[in-house]
C-alpha cells in the first residue's frame, strides 16, 4: 500500500468512527427528554439540537434570537432566565433554574454550561432545556396536601395549630381573646360500624362542608381526623361569639343530612370550648383543654357544649389511669429500650438503629408508646423519661461500639417538650461524654410539632446541635404541614418519609408519583432520605428504584431488644 492509500484508509476509518459517534450522540439527545442549544462565541454561531420542536414553537438561528425565550415563559421567570442564558457575563461556569411556560403547565429546567479558554474568555456554551413538569406539579399537589385535609378540604391539624398560634400572638398584642371549639360527632363509631366506612367518610365530608360555611377572616375551621374538628375564633363576639356559633351548629343538628344513597341522617355533636388567656396561653394547650372538656360534654350526655374550667382539667388528669401510672412508674423496672435497624438501600448494610421505648406495667401489660408518650408530654413526665431514654440507649450503644467497632448511627426520638428544656443540650452532651460516644454518632428525630412555637429559637438550637456534629432528622414527613419549600430553610440532615406514604405506594399511583417527587426534590436539597414502615419486597424494590437512600421497616427488621441488634451485627458484619 502506498502512502496515499494508507492515508485514505486512515481517513476512512476516522470518518466511520465519527459517523458512529455522531449517531450515538444523536440517539442520546433524542431520548434524553431535553433540547439543547449550542453557541459558539468565536464563530458567533448558534445551533439547536435534539427535541427542540417539542419545547418551542420558534427557531433560534443567531444569538440575538435569545429574546424569543422571554415571550414563552411566565413573567416572573424572565429575569432569572436571562441570567442563565447570559451567564458568561457573570463569569460563572454553570447555572440551573426551573421556569414555568406560559399558557401550559409545563415546567422547564434550564441548565447552562460554559467552556472558557486559558485566558478565561468564553469559547462555547451549551444550554439544556429539560421537562421537569412531573416533579414540579407534584410539588403543587404536595403543598396542597401540606395545608389541607383531603377528605373535607378544611385545614389539616398541623396547619390549623399554626394559624391558631398566629391568632394567639395577635391576641396577646391587642389584648383580645381567642376561643377554641373542639367538636366530636356523637355515635360516629356506631354509624361507621353499621353503615360502613364509605358512608362514614361521606358523613365526615358533609359535616365538614357545613362547618366550612362558618369560616371567615376571624374564624378558622379544621378537620383533625376521623370525626374530630376544631374551630378557632379570634376576638369572639357578636355573630362570631362561641354562643352564636354553637347555636348555628345545634340548629343544624335538628334537621337531617341527606346522604348520596338517599338516606337521611341526623347528626349531633359534642363541643368543648377553651379560651385564651383563661385556659392557656399556647395554641397546643388550648386545643388540649378544649378536647378534654369535649370529653366531659360527651360523658354528661352528648349533643351539648362544655366550657373549660380548671377543675375539669384536674379531674380529667386525675381520672386518667395511664397518667397516674406514669407518675409512679419505676423506670428501670418497667421501661426497656428496643431498637429497630435501618439499612442502606443499595447494599442492605446496617446504617444505624432507632431507639424505641417499651413499657411493661406491673401486671405485665404492654402499653404502647404512641399511647403513653402523648400523655407523658401532657403531664410533663416526658422530661425525666426522655432523659432516661437517652442515657439507657447511649449506654447500650456504647457497649456495641466497644464490642464490634461497627460504624453506625443511633437515632433518638425527641419530643417537643423535652427539646425545649433549657438544659437539653447540656444533658445530652454530658451523657455522651460519660459513655465515650461521639456526637457524630447520634441522630435526633424531631417532628414538625417542635417547630410550631417560637420557630426562631428552635432553629437556633438545632444549629447548635448540628455544629456539635449531631445529625437532625425530620420524622413523619408528609403528615403535617411540611412543604418542600419550607424544608429548604431548615437545618436538618435527614428526612423520614412517613409510613402512610409507604403503605399505599404500590397500590396508589398518586402516592407513588408524590413519593418519587419527594425523594427527587429532597435529594436535590442535599438531604438523606429514609422510608419508614417498609413491609414488603415490592415496596423495597420500588424505593430502591427511585433512589431512596435508606429503608426501615418490618421487611428488613422489626424493633428488637439489644441482643437482636448484636446478632444482626454479628451475622452481617462478622
Ligand atoms: P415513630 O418514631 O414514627 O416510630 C416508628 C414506629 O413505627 C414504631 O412504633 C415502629 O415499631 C413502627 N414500625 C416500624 N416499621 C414498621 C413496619 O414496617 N410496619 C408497622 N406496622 N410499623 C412499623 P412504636 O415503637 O410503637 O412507636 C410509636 C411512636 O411512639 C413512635 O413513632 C414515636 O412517635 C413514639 N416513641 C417511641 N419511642 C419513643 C421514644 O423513645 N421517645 C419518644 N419521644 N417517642 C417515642
Ligand atoms: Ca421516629
Ligand atoms: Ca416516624
Amino acid at each position: 500500500m502506498n502512502e496515499l492509500d494508507k492515508q485514505i484508509s486512515m481517513l476512512d476509518s476516522i470518518n466511520k468512527r465519527l459517523v458512529k459517534d455522531s449517531k450515538i450522540l444523536k440517539l442520546i439527545c433524542d431520548t434524553s427528554n431535553s433540547a439543547f442549544l449550542y453557541y459558539n462565541f468565536e464563530e458567533d454561531s448558534v445551533q439547536t439540537i435534539a427535541n427542540w420542536d417539542y419545547f418551542f414553537d420558534f427557531k433560534i438561528t443567531e444569538h440575538k434570537d435569545f429574546y424569543k425565550f422571554y415571550d414563552c415563559v411566565e413573567e416572573k421567570y424572565t429575569s432569572p432566565l436571562r441570567e442563565t442564558l447570559y451567564i458568561e457575563k457573570r463569569g460563572l461556569k454553570s447555572s440551573t433554574i426551573d421556569v414555568k411556560m406560559k399558557g401550559s403547565r409545563m415546567w422547564l429546567e434550564v441548565e447552562s454550561d460554559i467552556i472558557y479558554d486559558d485566558d478565561m474568555h468564553p469559547v462555547e456554551k451549551i444550554i439544556r432545556f429539560k421537562d421537569v413538569t412531573k416533579f414540579n406539579s407534584q410539588n403543587d399537589e404536595l403543598t396542597y396536601m401540606a395545608y389541607y385535609d383531603l377528605l373535607t378540604g378544611l385545614y389539616n391539624r398541623n396547619y390549623f395549630v399554626r394559624l391558631l398560634g398566629e391568632f394567639v400572638n395577635r391576641a396577646k398584642e391587642n389584648d383580645k381573646k381567642v376561643a377554641v371549639m373542639f367538636l366530636d360527632l356523637d355515635d360516629f363509631r356506631k354509624m361507621n360500624d353499621s353503615l360502613g366506612i364509605i358512608v362514614g367518610d361521606e358523613i365526615v365530608q358533609i359535616f365538614g362542608q357545613f362547618l366550612s360555611e362558618l369560616a371567615c377572616e376571624n374564624v378558622i375551621v379544621s378537620h383533625f381526623s376521623s370525626d374530630l374538628y376544631c374551630i378557632g375564633i379570634y376576638d369572639p363576639c357578636g355573630d362570631f361569639s362561641v354562643d352564636a356559633i354553637c347555636r348555628k351548629i345545634f340548629k343544624r343538628s335538628e334537621k337531617p343530612y341527606k346522604l348520596s344513597s338517599g338516606r337521611n341522617l341526623t347528626l349531633t355533636v359534642s363541643i368543648g370550648v377553651a379560651e385564651y388567656p383563661e385556659a392557656s396561653t399556647t395554641a397546643l394547650e388550648l386545643i388540649n383543654c378544649a378536647e378534654i372538656v369535649m370529653i366531659g360534654a360527651k360523658t354528661n350526655g352528648k349533643g351539648r357544649v362544655q366550657y373549660f374550667d380548671g377543675s375539669i382539667l384536674e379531674e380529667f388528669l386525675k381520672n386518667s389511669k395511664i397518667d397516674n401510672k406514669l407518675k409512679e412508674v419505676d423506670f428501670s423496672q418497667n421501661f426497656v429500650m428496643y431498637f429497630q435497624p435501618q439499612f442502606h438501600t443499595t447494599d442492605k448494610m446496617l446504617r444505624g438503629v432507632e431507639a424505641l421505648i417499651r413499657w411493661k406495667d406491673e401486671s405485665g401489660k404492654m402499653i404502647r408508646p404512641d399511647v403513653f408518650i402523648p400523655i407523658a408530654e401532657k403531664n410533663g413526665t416526658i422530661v425525666p423519661i426522655g432523659t432516661w431514654i437517652m442515657e439507657e440507649s447511649i449506654r447500650i450503644y456504647a457497649g456495641w461500639k466497644q464490642k464490634y467497632h461497627y460504624p453506625m448511627l443511633l437515632s433518638l426520638n425527641v419530643s417537643a417538650i423535652q427539646y425545649k428544656q433549657p438544659d437539653f443540650i447540656d444533658n445530652l452532651i454530658n451523657i455522651l461524654d460519660k459513655y465515650g460516644v461521639s456526637p457524630c454518632e447520634i441522630e435526633l428525630e424531631i417532628t414538625e410539632s417542635i417547630l410550631i412555637d417560637d420557630f426562631k429559637e428552635i432553629i437556633e438550637k438545632l444549629a447548635v446541635l448540628r455544629n456539635k456534629g449531631i445529625k437532625i432528622s425530620l420524622d413523619d414527613f408528609g403528615t403535617g404541614y411540611s412543604s418542600l419549600s419550607y424544608l429548604k430553610g431548615l437545618p436538618i440532615d435527614t428526612l423520614k418519609i412517613d409510613k402512610t406514604f409507604i403503605d399505599t405506594v404500590i397500590t396508589d399511583e398518586n402516592t407513588r408519583i408524590i413519593t418519587e417527587s419527594i425523594i427527587y426534590m429532597v435529594k436535590r436539597l442535599g438531604l438523606e432520605t429514609i422510608a419508614e414502615g417498609v413491609e414488603t419486597q415490592e415496596q423495597f424494590d420500588f424505593l430502591n428504584a427511585i433512589d431512596c437512600d435508606n429503608i426501615q421497616g418490618y421487611y428488613l427488621g422489626k424493633p428488637m431488644p439489644p441482643e437482636g441488634i448484636e446478632e444482626l451485627i454479628e451475622k452481617v458484619h462478622g
